[in-house]
Parts: structure tokens; C-alpha cells; sequence
């Protein structure tokens, strides 16, 4: 008989809706954990029926019985880092605001509002109640549109987006990543998407917070499915694992590159990204 052998990772949790077609939510999240060397736990806020064509149905599930799936993960694992994405309703973002007022390890909010086919994945009676769930984020990465609903400023260029990261730190957040992909245009062209990281740690020059913009190729697709859920999901893998929000954020965003150039041809739609190279 072989030896039992067990590896030992870190354990972090995805608080997300699931998406039937694979590609985004739950799917894309533990995908992204497993890669990223973390072992990932699943609490699910609501199950949608989609494919790679778009949204059917969404069926928010209730904040009690979301409530009851973190007690049972809270109550068995040391979590080393929380990820939350599609909260679907106001209740679930309250109660799930709730829940992690007491957890001391790096908290990720990807504050996912619509699908990129345009399907909406939140109440619009749930953008308000985000505040103070931003207020409590060790990182927010909201896309354009997001990161807009979120400061109530339209954000159209690469100084917006750092104008909107300063709000969302102001507001709380110990960082956001002000994602650029739907930038179109700015001053560094279209060949390149610019993200934006603010992190409240001082500048020492400036005394405000510290900006880093980190500048990748823009791949030709439309298969960007997944790209936020799988973003977000490395980088609180490798806070779980005890890289710093500008490591984890660096080396993250740089993998996206990839993870959309190789991603996924499925189904009759655009398909996803890979969150596993
Ligand atoms: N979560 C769920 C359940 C989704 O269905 C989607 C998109 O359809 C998202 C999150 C957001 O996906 P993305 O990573 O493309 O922003």
C-alpha cells in the first residue's frame, strides 16, 4: 500500500453566483484558485442559466440560506482569503457585508453588475448597499461602468479610472483595481489596456495614496467571458498565500494576457477566457 501523501494549500472562498455555461462565476473562480495553488471553497449567492450566448434566467438564492453556506465553510476552514463576486440582491450584499465584518484576512470585491452581453447580474436597488461592503475591501476591482455606478462619475479615460480608484479608496478600500479593458481610447491608444491600482499605503513623495498602472496588450476577441471572476480570483489566491496586493495585482494582471489569448473556443457564443494558464 502507497503512503498518503496530502497537500496542504491554503484555503481561500468565492462568494459568486454560478453560471451553467462554465465560463464566469463559480466555475471561473475555482478554476482560477486551483491554479493559482490554493485550494477554494464555494458559497453560491445564485444560480443563473446561461451558455456562452448570454443569460436565460437568474434564480438569486436566499440571504439566509447563503448565510447558512458560510457559516458551514467559516466553521470548518481557516480561510486565508474571501472573494466576492455576482451578489444578485441588496439582502445578499448586506448579509454578505455582515458576514465578513468579522474576518481578518484579505477580502476581494469584484462588484459584478452586468455580464458582458449586457444581461443585467444585479438588483438596481443593489448598487447602493455596495458601500460599505467597498468600506471593508483589503481590494475593489470594479471594470468602467462598475467603478462609475460605484463613484456616480462617468469613467471614459485612464485619468478617470485613477480619479475613480482614489474615490473608492477614500471610501474605504484599503486598494482598487480600476480594470481598463472596456477603455477604448486614451492616451496610450488602443493597442494596450491600461488597469489601474490605487492602494491607500502612502506615497511617501506625494502623502496620498500610491498609483500603479500596469499597461497590457489588448488581444482581438470577444471572448473576454470569465476575464473578471478568473482576475479576481488569482489575485485572492495569492493573498491567501501572503503576496501583497501590488504583487498578486502585477502578477495577475499580467497573466490575463494570456489567460485571453488561450482562452477557451466552447459553445456557439464567444466563449472564455483559461484561467489555468
Ligand atoms: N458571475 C456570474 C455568475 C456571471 O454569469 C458573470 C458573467 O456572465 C460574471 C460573474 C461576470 O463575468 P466576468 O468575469 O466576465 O466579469
Amino acid at each position: 500500500m502507497s503512503e498518503y501523501d496530502p497537500v496542504d494549500p491554503p484555503v481561500a472562498l468565492t462568494v459568486a453566483g454560478s453560471d451553467s455555461g462554465g465560463g464566469a462565476g463559480v466555475q471561473a473562480d475555482l478554476t482560477a484558485m486551483r491554479a493559482h495553488g490554493v485550494f477554494g471553497a464555494s458559497v453560491v449567492t445564485a444560480t443563473t442559466a446561461q451558455n456562452t450566448r448570454g443569460v436565460e434566467d437568474v434564480n438569486p438564492l436566499p440571504a439566509d440560506h447563503v448565510a447558512s453556506q458560510y457559516a458551514a465553510v467559516a466553521d470548518d476552514f481557516d480561510v486565508a482569503a474571501v472573494k466576492t463576486g455576482m451578489l444578485a440582491t441588496a439582502e445578499v450584499v448586506e448579509t454578505v457585508t455582515e458576514l465578513v465584518a468579522d474576518f481578518n484576512a484579505p477580502l476581494v470585491v469584484d462588484p459584478v453588475m452586468v455580464a458582458a452581453t449586457g444581461d443585467r447580474l444585479l438588483s438596481p436597488a443593489a448598487e447602493d448597499a455596495y458601500e460599505d461592503l467597498v468600506a471593508a475591501a483589503t481590494l475593489v476591482t470594479p471594470n468602467v461602468d462598475e467603478a462609475a455606478v460605484l463613484t456616480g462619475n462617468p469613467v471614459e479615460t485612464p485619468a478617470d479610472a485613477e480619479a475613480a480608484g482614489r474615490e473608492l479608496v477614500a471610501l474605504g478600500a484599503d486598494a482598487a483595481l480600476v480594470k481598463g479593458g472596456h477603455l477604448s481610447e486614451g492616451a496610450v491608444g488602443e493597442d494596450v489596456v491600461v488597469d489601474t491600482l490605487v492602494r491607500a499605503e502612502g506615497d511617501s513623495e506625494s502623502g496620498g495614496p500610491t498609483v500603479d498602472r500596469f499597461e497590457t496588450p489588448r488581444i482581438d476577441t470577444d471572448a473576454t467571458h470569465g476575464s473578471g471572476c478568473a482576475l479576481s480570483s488569482a489575485i485572492a489566491a495569492r493573498l491567501a498565500r501572503g503576496e501583497s496586493v501590488r504583487g498578486a495585482v502585477d502578477v495577475a494582471v499580467e497573466e490575463m494576457t494570456e489567460a485571453v489569448r488561450r482562452g477557451y473556443d466552447v459553445g456557439e457564443g464567444p466563449g472564455a477566457v483559461n484561467p489555468t494558464v
